[in-house]
């Protein structure tokens, strides 16, 4: 453990900032965190839907999206919708989550896993990550279930808040796959639905699975700083017939499909994705392959890069896992958030987009008051962990 007391916070900063220009190259202008990146068939496959007058949620780029996203996680359904958060909302519902009951989530994530679960009328109870893949640590859960929980008949409940515990959402941090068989067997254990955060995790895969295909159902977003883009929008996938039906169902404002009548037998959302974000979102698909290669020797030109440097680690792909390395990630040694907050200053003055991971989600005001395990790990990696830049062209092959 290195010692603050000791330690040149300058120097040392200068010389991380001198390692990721090695990598990213030279330049005037702010290097964002994640760019978004188009090819010439976005602007045919737009200019085709515009021409084609459907650009709402009916409409040929809708259908072949959600084929494509099926077919690049391996699942018999995809559902587009608007976004990833109502994407995950609409799979808590589905998957049988109530009002008033409990959802496990870990606290390092991203505020839209938080979010969703209230959308869908329930409460987040926050769980501790692991400081090996960032995704939620399963002994830890293991014995904090085993301590608060009580089973009623099949139904397990929180004995110290008394409401019913259903589903767990366990995520991908920056696209590297979590710890999803003990996980599921956990699940599995207490009658918990799975449902995976993989907004960030589209092309990572665990043991061979593509994340979002290994719980009951997976969501991923589309957002513009996501590793593809249909400027906004998400995705549920599943192997499930009946959960996909009723997602379609529900995400289109609950319709009995008729030629003419507008018949509605419940309540439901208007989040399909419009066929003019399918239309991007199909000319985005096209260069999934090549985004996640370059992606994964961006990362490995960052990991050389840092080789020699005792004080950070870069992160790499957990074991049995292919990461998309949406994200690139640097574990300080130092646990210390004002050096921390230096680190940031110092890369963000010389232009190079740097952010700490989320602030925790139990410590946001709105989520304050919500039942959560402790979580050390993630306090700690809290204060560690930073994000640099990591858009695909940023790799620069030596042979382009
Ligand atoms: C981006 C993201 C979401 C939500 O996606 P939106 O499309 O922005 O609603 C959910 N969870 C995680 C972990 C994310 O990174």
């Amino acid at each position: 453990m290195i010692q603050p007391a000791h330690f040149d916070f300058a120097h040392h900063g200068q010389s991380v900032a001198n390692i990721i220009r090695q990598v990213i190259g030279d330049s005037d202008e702010l290097v964002p965190l994640h760019e978004p990146e188009f090819s010439s068939s976005s602007w045919t496959m737009i200019k085709d839907c515009l021409d084609s007058t459907y650009v709402s949620s009916v409409g040929k780029y809708v259908d072949q999206f959600e084929n494509e996203v099926a077919a690049a996680c391996s699942t018999r359904h995809a559902v587009a919708v608007v976004n990833g958060t109502a994407a995950l909302q609409v799979a808590l519902i589905v998957c049988g989550v109530c009002a008033d009951d409990e959802v496990i989530i870990p606290s390092l994530s991203f505020v839209a896993t938080a979010n969703a679960v209230v959308h869908a009328g329930a409460v987040p109870h926050f769980v501790d990550s692991n400081a090996y893949n960032f995704g939620i640590d399963v002994v830890s859960l293991q014995n904090h279930l085993h301590y608060i929980t009580e089973r009623r008949g099949k139904l397990v409940y929180n004995r110290e808040t008394g409401r019913r515990i259903s589903a767990i959402v366990p995520m991908h941090a920056f696209g590297h796959p979590a710890d999803m068989d003990p996980l599921i067997d956990l699940a599995n254990d207490y009658g918990l639905s799975v449902i995976e955060d993989a907004a960030e995790a589209l092309g990572s895969t665990y043991k061979g699975r593509a994340c979002g295909s290994i719980g009951q159902i997976g969501i991923f977003s589309f957002n513009g700083n996501k590793i593809l883009t249909t400027g906004g929008g998400g995705a549920l996938v599943t192997n499930d017939d009946e959960l996909a039906k009723r997602a379609r169902h529900l995400t289109t404002t609950a319709k009995v499909p008729h030629r003419w009548a507008f018949e509605h037998d419940e309540v439901g959302f208007n989040y399909r994705m419009p066929n003019l974000n399918a239309a991007l979102g199909c000319s985005q698909m096209q260069d999934l392959g090549a985004r996640l290669k370059q992606k994964r020797q961006l990362a490995q030109q960052y990991a050389d890069a840092f080789g020699e440097m005792s004080a950070v680690e870069i992160i790499g792909e957990p074991a049995s896992c292919s990461s998309n390395f949406w994200l690139n990630t640097l574990r300080l040694k130092i646990k210390d958030t004002t050096y921390r907050d230096q680190l940031l200053d110092l890369l963000n003055d010389q232009k190079i987009s740097a952010r700490p991971v989320w602030t925790l989600l139990h410590r946001l005001v709105m989520f304050s008051h919500c039942p959560k395990s402790n979580l050390s790990v993630s306090e700690r990696l809290e204060m560690q962990l930073i994000n640099i830049p990591s858009s695909a062209h940023l790799f620069k092959s030596l042979h382009s």
